[in-house]
């Protein structure tokens, strides 16, 4: 049984990275810069946006955060992002979501130039990777094949059932799995909060990504015999031992599945390090204009 390791992957990616802005320097060539919108004080999207503003640092990229009070008006906002579309040193940039009730998140979504859409959620981009052309990736989906792929994990003809079906990570998932490509052709069920008998899906799974956001939700039972479980949840759980008064956990029992798996992701330390690592290839491959 092997435990993924998703923070020494994410390390070793950054690493990697650092090294070809380091060359990119030595060469005179463009440094690749990121800019990101954080509007209003959700401590989660703060902590998610420091992250990504510590790793461009880790990684040698330039970043600009750009902060906003939560009472910011849908036009000042996308004001901020025709700007950041104009503007030829930003090479790719995020809008954190989520955005407060009164901004419609899919209107910013859809101004934002696509090529500088590193987040990948632009239906241009979406289609675009459905279709298996060039694209920016979604950041956790992304991850998740370079864990898979990292790993050696053979894809090719395998059952994969994803459970949940967001447009972040369970639907482009889905595709990106099921797609003719070198981690890819699976076999792909995705299953929901509508799926009849989860257990009999899940039971005849070969690779497991569980993105449900439910603690401990895929049990023992539910699991083959040497599968193999992504677990993308991050649920809090009441936890007194802890000075914050909770712990973090996916959405697969992680004690009670791992005598029966092939390879799992733990949470955290899991997918959730590989997100951001994503992040950064796009914006990589947006300076170096590989994808538009
Ligand atoms: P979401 O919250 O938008 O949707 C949850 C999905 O789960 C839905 O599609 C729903 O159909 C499905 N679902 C709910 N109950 C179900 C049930 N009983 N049986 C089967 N399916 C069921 O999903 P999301 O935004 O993809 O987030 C899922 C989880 O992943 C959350 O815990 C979130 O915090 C986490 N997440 C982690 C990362 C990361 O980087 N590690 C990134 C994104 C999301």
């Amino acid at each position: 049984m092997t435990i993924i390791d998703g923070k020494q992957l994410a390390k070793d990616i950054k690493a990697e990275l650092a090294i070809k802005v380091s060359s990119i320097k030595a060469a005179g060539g463009k440094i690749p810069h990121l800019a990101a919108v954080l509007i209003g004080d959700n401590a989660a999207s703060e902590s998610y946006v420091r992250n990504k503003v510590r790793s461009c640092e880790q990684v040698g990229f330039n970043s600009t955060l750009i902060r906003q009070d939560e009472s910011i008006s849908e036009d000042a906002l996308l004001e901020i992002v025709d700007d950041l579309n104009r503007d030829d040193d930003i090479d790719g940039f995020i809008v954190q979501l989520p955005l407060p009730k009164h901004i419609n998140e899919q209107k910013i979504t859809l101004a934002i130039e696509p090529k500088k859409d590193v987040d990948g959620f632009h239906p241009m981009n979406f289609g675009r990777m459905a279709q298996g052309l060039p694209s920016y990736l979604p950041a956790t989906p992304y991850g998740i094949l370079q864990m898979l792929e990292r790993y050696n994990i053979e894809t090719s003809g395998k059952h994969c059932v994803v459970i949940g079906r967001s447009n972040i990570v369970g639907t482009p998932m889905s595709i990106l799995l099921s797609r003719k490509a070198k981690i890819g052709n699976c076999t792909v069920t995705l299953a929901h909060s509508r799926t009849k008998d989860l257990k009999a899906e899940t039971l005849r799974a070969d690779i497991i990504i569980a993105a449900i956001g439910r603690a401990n939700f895929v049990t023992a039972d539910m699991v083959k015999e040497g599968a193999v479980i992504i677990d993308v949840g991050i649920n809090r759980v009441e936890d007194a031992t802890k000075k914050r008064g909770y712990r973090l956990v996916g959405d697969v029992d992680f004690e009670g599945v791992l005598s029966k798996v092939s390879h799992i992701t733990p949470v955290p330390g899991g997918v959730g390090p590989m997100t951001v690592c994503s992040l950064m290839m796009n914006t990589l491959k947006a300076s170096k204009g590989e994808i538009f």
